[in-house]
């Protein structure tokens, strides 16, 4: 039997499984997916937001203002990319600056430290591509960004690396109770422990719903996107974001950890937690909205678009609490923006309940640092040659847009909770996400995993269960 057992494996669930392996313990996560990070976590800003915008007295203020805390020591230590880049918030009219005005005491009672109002000519000072027209900027220095895929690579790596076990394909159909704790049945058979945490996102509460607490509805909100290649990298240094709406913080102009531009979300609330679509109508919107922020933002530049869910609730706080129905299972519901500001925060506070209950005993020998995957193009000739000389497959490039090798997706496969499918890779080490977005490295991710794997081509998936990407041999096919 597991002492916990934790349900999803987004940045949440991770972070909750690095938090509870520095404790003594048998914890596993079951995903339902072929990988880790196909849910929610794939899909989003990436921004630590500065803990100003989230409702003092909430539990998103008080979390999100703890995750900023923690993010330089945790991206440090897991070696995962994250950069103190701040952000501000444009106001175009008097109005907007009031907001502005109730945003930064709203920060201040949130206990947010650093933040300013700047004029426009300040502003456009330290950020020329703004608007003329923005009257006002609410300027928050402690936020960041960051990349959500490698964030819970590494949690999740470190995680096991002390001992967490993770199982894949492993949805869980149904609960049960039973004297000790609980049993969670999936197409591999059946699990028990002791606490079950519900990290599960979007289906979060159909989870709450299998031990008969019927009383949460996540309503699904779509967030349409553009990424634009890195030509356009240098159009902002910070997040830029406009005031926000009854909507949400509305469309942002932000820079990314890989040097890229993103444009975007929507916010749309719409009826299956799977509607991952992009709409004409959503990226006029995201459009419109980022060149009246900043007017010369490179739209043409755009090398992919795509959509997040976010899994939002009535009263649109984070819930963390314990099941009404069943002892031992803690549900995470509602952990829409910013839960990946947040995410380290909520490991925190969620294993410091499981202990309230377990009282698991410190490990001593607990590994704290973890080693990133290398990225062979950006190291010094002395290191290039270094790496060569243990792995000589570090030569041979393999994305060309991005000047990934075949060294590194090896690495990606074969570290642990590695990758099985061809997105696993691309978000662990960047095939595919380049202008080409694919086109070229693609059928040679495809032959590695396929040789690395050990299984046919036909078998390997782009991502989830359903996606398959060959059908067969054109040459069968002729015969
Ligand atoms: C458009 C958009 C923009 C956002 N921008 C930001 C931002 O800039 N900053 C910020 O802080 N936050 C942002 N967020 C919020 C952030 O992305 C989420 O809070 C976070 O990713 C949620 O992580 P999670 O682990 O709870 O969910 P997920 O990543 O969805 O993970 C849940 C996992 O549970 C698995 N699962 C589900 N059901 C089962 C089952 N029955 N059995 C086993 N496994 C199961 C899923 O497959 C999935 O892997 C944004 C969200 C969206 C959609």
């Amino acid at each position: 039997m597991y002492d916990v057992i934790i349900i999803g494996a987004g940045v949440i669930g991770t972070a909750v499984a690095r938090e509870l392996s520095k404790y003594q313990g048998r914890v596993a996560i079951l995903e339902k997916n072929p990988e880790v990070c196909q849910g929610t976590t794939k899909a989003n800003s990436a921004i630590v937001h500065g803990g100003y915008d989230a409702r003092h007295g909430t539990l998103k203020g008080k979390l999100n203002k703890r995750g900023v805390e923690l993010y330089p020591g945790l991206a440090k230590a897991l070696n995962f990319p994250y950069q103190r880049c701040g952000s501000m918030v444009l106001a175009f009219n008097r109005e907007e600056e009031q907001k502005l005005w109730a945003l930064m005491e709203n920060g201040k009672k949130n206990g947010v430290e650093g933040l300013e109002l700047l004029t426009g000519e300040e502003v456009r000072q330290i950020e020329p591509g703004i608007a003329p027209e923005v009257t006002k900027v609410l300027y928050a220095k402690n936020a960041g960004i960051t990349c959500p895929f490698n964030m819970t690579f590494a949690l999740l790596e470190n995680a096991m690396e002390n001992g967490t076990e993770l199982f894949v394909n492993t949805e869980v159909k149904g609960i049960k109770e039973f004297g000790e704790g609980l049993s969670l049945f999936t197409p591999q058979g059946e699990f028990q422990g002791k606490m079950v945490i519900n990290a599960a996102g979007v289906h979060s509460d159909r989870i709450a719903e299998m031990i008969g607490d019927r009383n949460y509805k996540i309503t699904p909100n779509r967030g349409e996107y553009r990424i634009l290649d890195r030509k356009a990298g240098d159009t902002v240094s910070h997040v830029i974001f406009q005031t926000p709406t009854p909507d949400g913080k509305g469309v942002l102009v932000a820079p990314t950890v890989h040097g890229n531009i993103i444009v975007g979300p929507t916010s749309d609330g719409i009826d299956s937690p799977e509607d991952t679509r992009t709409t004409k109508a959503g990226i006029e919107k995201v459009d419109r909205s980022a060149s009246k922020a900043v007017p010369k933002v490179p739209l043409r530049e755009s090398i992919r678009i795509f959509s997040g869910i976010r899994a939002s609730v009535e009263g649109s706080d984070f819930i963390i609490e314990p099941s009404k129905t069943a002892k031992g299972l803690m549900h995470l519901i509602g952990i829409d923006s910013p839960g990946l500001a947040s995410a380290p925060a909520i490991g925190e506070m969620v294993v410091g309940e499981i202990q309230e209950r377990l009282s698991l005993e410190k490990k001593q020998n607990f590994i704290e640092k973890r080693r990133a995957i290398p990225h062979f193009e950006a190291l010094s000739n002395g290191e290039k040659e270094g790496l060569l000389k243990a792995n000589p497959r570090y030569k041979k490039i393999i994305c060309r847009c991005e000047m990934i090798t075949e060294g590194e997706i090896l690495e990606a496969i074969h570290r642990r909770g590695g990758a099985t499918t061809l997105d696993g890779i691309k978000r662990r080490v960047r095939p595919g996400s380049g202008r080409c977005q694919g086109g070229f490295c693609g059928p040679r991710v495809l032959e590695i995993l396929s040789r690395e794997l050990q299984i046919p081509m036909e078998e390997i998936r782009k991502e989830g269960t359903d996606s398959k990407l060959l059908s067969g041999k054109l040459k069968g096919a002729l015969k």
